[in-house]
């Protein structure tokens, strides 16, 4: 081996982030004339969820303008995949990784976390993801030194990374025809940066964003804004509507689409489905075909044992 160049022989972790395939759910729409219904299939990263853009955005962001300097760690609040998604890339570049996240997350996404070699801080439960929040700046604070405080909430590498690669991986992968966007809001990184691009690149594509309709029902990943410390990238004028989507709903199409499309997706990619599927309704109704893009954010792996699936 010696002297020969190896350096073109197979990819990096970092590599393989993005550029995920736009899945049909053809058996969902077969009732729907004139519907195609297509799904990101963001399980397909790396560190298995849509939260591998913004994490390596923010990261090699940070790196570049030297934030995240050699022996610093990565600080961040998450309730779980920007963790796993930071804590693959500090394993994959070299750099320490602490994260605050409340004390019920699951023990998989915990176990996960570890398993990439994380510090975790457990927050209480009852402060929600906001109490996770408000530990990271803590932190932070006490030691800026020691941390950088990526704060995905505010960080505009967050919903860049997907006006830069989400948008214009869907836009060609329906070859511009697509009629309408729908992606849940939890920190609103993937709706802000998806739907900023796609208007530029057709205005006319509706976007509809969706969240959880109260600050109970557990759709992971995602805010219920009403109640929450609203993120500061969050801008609620560029969507064309915002819709609500109920836990019951998301548990319901999360075993329909793994029964019907073969597909095992969490709990807010089921969310973002059945949004869409009232869209497709609505648009049948009205007489008008219609090209759906929703965002499959990450599979059921991390939560088989939530209690509905045996049920
Ligand atoms: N679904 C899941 C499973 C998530 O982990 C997240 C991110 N917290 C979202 C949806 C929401 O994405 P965003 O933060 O880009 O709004």
């Amino acid at each position: 081996m010696s002297g020969a160049n190896t350096s073109t022989l197979g990819t990096s972790v970092l590599d393989r982030v993005g550029n995920t395939p736009l899945v049909r759910l053809d058996r969902l729409t077969a009732r729907l004339p004139g519907v195609v219904l297509l799904g990101k299939a963001e399980w397909a990263n790396p560190g298995g969820s849509v939260k591998d853009r913004p994490a390596s955005n923010i990261v090699l962001s940070a790196q570049r303008e030297g934030k995240l300097t050699a022996g610093k760690h990565l600080l961040d609040a998450t309730s779980g995949n920007t963790g796993i998604a930071y804590a693959m890339l500090g394993a994959a570049m070299g750099f320490p990784v602490t994260l605050c996240l409340p004390s019920n997350a699951s023990p998989e996404r915990k176990k996960i976390l570890a398993a990439y070699g994380a510090n975790i801080v457990l927050t209480d439960p009852a402060d929600g993801s906001d109490g996770a929040i408000r530990k990271a700046r803590e932190l932070a604070a006490a030691e800026p030194d020691k941390y950088f405080y990526a704060d995905q909430y505010s960080n505009n590498n967050n919903w860049q990374a997907h006006y830069k690669t989400t948008a214009n991986e869907i836009w060609q992968q329906t070859e511009g025809r697509l009629t309408h966007f729908v992606a849940g809001l939890g920190t609103s990184g993937t709706f802000m940066g998806t739907t900023r691009r796609l208007r530029e690149l057709n205005p006319k594509i509706q976007c509809i964003s969706m969240q959880p309709d109260s600050p109970f029902n557990g759709l992971e990943g995602l805010k219920h804004m009403p109640t929450a410390i609203v993120p500061p990238i969050y801008d609620p004028k560029l969507a064309d509507r915002l819709v609500e989507a109920s836990t019951e709903e998301a548990y319901v199409m999360a075993k329909r689409i793994a029964r019907e499309e073969g597909i095992l997706m969490g709990i807010s990619s089921a969310a973002n489905v059945a949004t869409a599927l009232h869209i497709a309704e609505e648009e049948v109704a009205a007489g008008r075909e219609a090209i759906i893009v929703t965002i499959l954010c990450d599979s059921a792996d991390k939560y088989l044992s939530e209690r509905f699936w045996q049920e």
